[in-house]
């Protein structure tokens, strides 16, 4: 990155080819996923200063790209190549951590970032939030802040007497006053969304798409030209996966190239608890025979690959998935390289009577 400045500084063309063969073009980029930085917050959703510092040393010594959400947005949609070892920086709620040990931190190397915040609870001060003026400080230096619905509900869930016409009316009117809360206190805002808990169906998802936006998920991947633009993928990053050997291979993940998978949906039919989900590839640098995919809380699926025109598999878990959010992500080596392809798949699963998990 410091070596890329420099270069633009002193000349154009020549080391416009010196870069391309130095840094090859892509059609991905890794998307990164933090909520709390801090060593007194829960592990599951937090990384700890010490870890966080490692991760901005070893993008910066390693030549990572950090560029704002919305430029990676552009890029991909429109197709453009990218240069490999593009990264973004994303931060779901807006905890007071982000402002206090997040911001400096990447203020000091100049690096931006995107906050995806509900104003609910910033418009109630509830504890442990930041407040529209520390995030007005932030937006002058080029934090970007952007939709994480009002109130952080879950809300692919229909209520006990809404019918689909007024769910989506609930639905619709709690993004548009995020995105206008959002507009009035920091005077503009991306039309990117981040799903609260990660949790999309398609109904959702349609809902977004008809609104203008870009939405993100939690599950895992880098996102790419390929990617379903209302549900990128991103790398969360917290305790027990920010380990730096961990964050290194993630780094430097290729995206699976996918044409489809079935189910799409990922809300589960009330009476299906292992589905079995199809994939079809395109051909590319992947090794067939490594293809490994691991179901949450279960380790290791079966895979079979199918004998079709184009290549495919089907993954099913062994055993039921929790109740609740669970994944399938599957990854498989490149022919070349020690790198990782790599893709993953949300599914939602109810209790057995149609109710929602509680959480
Ligand atoms: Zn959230």
């Amino acid at each position: 990155m410091k070596r890329a400045a420099g270069f633009g500084r002193v000349c154009s063309l020549a080391c416009g080819l010196l870069l391309a063969t130095q840094l090859p073009a892509a059609n991905h980029a890794v998307i990164l996923q933090y909520h709390h930085f801090g060593d007194d917050t829960p592990p599951s959703t937090s990384v700890t200063l010490a870890q966080f510092d490692r991760h901005l040393e070893h993008l910066a010594q390693n030549d990572y790209r950090v560029w704002p959400l919305e430029r990676v947005v552009q890029q991909l949609r429109a197709g453009a190549e990218l240069p490999d070892k593009v990264v973004a920086i994303s931060v779901d709620d807006a905890y007071l951590s982000v402002y206090r040990e997040a911001f400096p931190r990447l203020r000091a190397r100049g690096w931006p970032f995107t906050v995806f915040v509900s104003p609910g609870p910033v418009d109630r001060h509830s504890p442990g939030q930041m407040t529209w003026e520390q995030m007005r400080e932030m937006s002058r230096h080029g934090v970007s802040f952007a939709n994480h619905s009002l109130d952080h509900a879950h809300l692919i869930r229909q209520g006990p007497n809404e019918d689909t016409a007024a769910w989506r009316a609930r639905v619709r009117r709690d993004i548009v006053q995020a995105q206008q809360r959002l507009e009035q206190e920091l005077g503009q805002a991306p039309r990117l969304f981040a799903y609260p808990y990660g949790e999309y169906d398609n109904p959702l998802k349609s809902l977004l798409g008809e609104q203008g936006f870009v939405a993100f998920g939690q599950q895992s991947g880098p996102a790419s030209h390929n990617s379903d633009f209302l549900a990128l993928p991103r790398f969360a990053m917290a305790v027990p996966y920010a380990a730096i050997e961990d964050f290194r291979v993630k780094l430097q993940t290729l995206p699976l190239p996918v044409i489809q998978a079935q189910p799409d949906d990922p809300l589960l039919p009330v009476a299906e608890s292992r589905p079995r989900l199809r994939v079809q590839l395109q051909a590319g640098d992947y090794l067939a025979d490594s293809l490994s995919c691991y179901v949450s809380g279960q380790g290791r699926a079966p895979v079979r690959w199918l004998d079709d025109a184009q290549p495919a598999f089907e993954v099913q878990a062994a055993r039921p998935l929790a109740i609740g959010r669970s994944r399938y992500n599957c990854t498989a080596r490149a022919l070349q390289g020690n790198r990782y392809y790599w893709y993953s798949h949300l599914w939602i699963r109810r209790h057995p009577d149609g109710s929602w998990q509680q959480e």
